[in-house]
C-alpha cells in the first residue's frame, strides 16, 4: 500500500545479505557481517554514510559492492537504526519472535498480516510464547526452581529468541577444538581458547562449538561449548558464575537438537 510505512525485518535482511554475499566473501564473511552491523548501528544518516563508505572500501569485490549499492543502500531508511530509531515500531526490529511462535502455534503464519495485527498478537501472546517454546524447561522450573532462578531464566529465554546460531566446524586435520586458537571475542568474559583450555584441564570432552550471534548487535557473539554429556559451557560465564543458564544456552537449546535441560544446571543458593 502506497502510504504504509515499510520496515525490513533484520532477520530477513541478514538472511538476504548472507545469501547474496557469503559466497563472494568466503572467509571474509564474518568480518564483513560484523562491520555491516556496525554500519546498521550508526546513530545518524551522516554517520551511516561515513561508515557505509568505509565498508565498501574494506570489501571492494565488484559483485559485493554492486549488490550493496544497488539493493541495500537505496532502502537504508527501511532498516538502518539512523532512520528506524525515530519511527514507532513497538520495539520490533525483526519478525523473529512471531516466527518462532509460528512454528509452535501457527498463529501468525502467512505474509499478509498488517503491523497492527502482528503487534496485537505479539502483545497478547508474548507470555504464552515463552511458555510454548520452552514448555519442557518451564515445567521443570515451575516444579523445582526458586523465584529468583525462575524469573532470571524467563528473562533469558525471552532474550534468547533473537539469536542466530552456527555450528563451528573443525578444519581438516585438527583433532580437537583445543588445537584452534583463532577464537577472539571481545564481548565474552573469557576467550574461547581459555574456555577450551579449562575444559581440557578438567577432562571434559567438547563435541561442538556454537557461534551464537545477536541479530542486531554488532560484534556481540558468543561461543558456547557443547560437552559430550550434553552440558553447555558458555564463554559469557553466566552459567558458571551465577549458576543460572544464560540466554545463549536457551538460544542453543532451541536450535540445537539433543541439548538437555536438567534442574541441576541451576545451582542451589
Ligand atoms: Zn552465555
Amino acid at each position: 500500500m502506497p502510504l504504509t510505512d515499510q520496515i525490513y525485518c533484520l532477520h530477513h535482511l541478514n538472511g538476504n545479505i548472507a545469501q547474496h554475499l557469503h559466497p563472494a566473501l568466503g572467509g571474509d564473511w564474518q568480518q564483513f557481517s560484523s562491520e555491516f552491523w556496525e554500519v546498521y548501528c550508526a546513530v545518524s544518516p551522516h554517520e551511516f554514510d561515513a561508515k557505509w563508505e568505509r565498508l565498501l572500501q574494506h570489501f571492494p569485490t565488484p559483485s559485493v559492492v554492486r549488490y550493496l549499492k544497488d539493493k541495500i543502500y537505496p532502502c537504508r531508511d527501511w532498516w538502518a537504526w539512523a532512520w528506524i530509531s525515530t519511527r514507532f515500531t513497538a520495539g520490533i526490529c525483526t519478525t523473529g519472535w512471531p516466527e518462532v511462535e509460528n512454528r509452535i502455534t501457527k498463529f501468525l503464519s502467512g505474509p499478509k498480516k498488517t503491523f497492527f495485527q502482528v503487534f496485537k498478537v505479539f502483545v497478547e501472546h508474548s507470555e504464552q510464547q515463552i511458555e510454548n517454546v520452552f514448555i519442557d524447561i518451564v515445567n521443570v522450573l515451575r516444579q523445582y526452581a526458586g523465584l529468583f532462578a525462575f524469573q532470571k531464566c524467563w528473562v533469558k529465554m525471552d532474550k534468547s529468541l533473537l539469536y542466530e546460531i552456527d555450528v563451528l566446524q573443525r578444519p581438516p586435520g585438527a583433532e580437537s577444538f583445543y588445537m584452534l586458537n583463532q577464537f577472539k571475542n571481545s564481548s565474552a568474559y573469557i576467550p574461547t581458547s581459555h574456555l577450551l583450555h579449562l575444559c581440557v584441564a578438567r577432562r571434559l570432552q567438547v563435541t561442538h562449538l556454537l557461534r551464537i550471534a545477536h541479530l542486531s548487535w554488532a560484534g556481540s557473539s558468543h561461543i558456547p561449548a557443547v560437552l559430550s554429556d550434553g552440558r553447555v559451557i558458555c564463554d559469557c560465564c553466566m552459567n558458571i558464575n551465577l549458576g543460572i543458564p544464560c540466554r545463549h544456552f536457551f538460544a542453543a537449546w532451541l536450535k540445537f537438537p539433543g541439548l538437555g535441560f536438567h534442574i541441576s544446571i541451576i545451582r542451589p543458593r
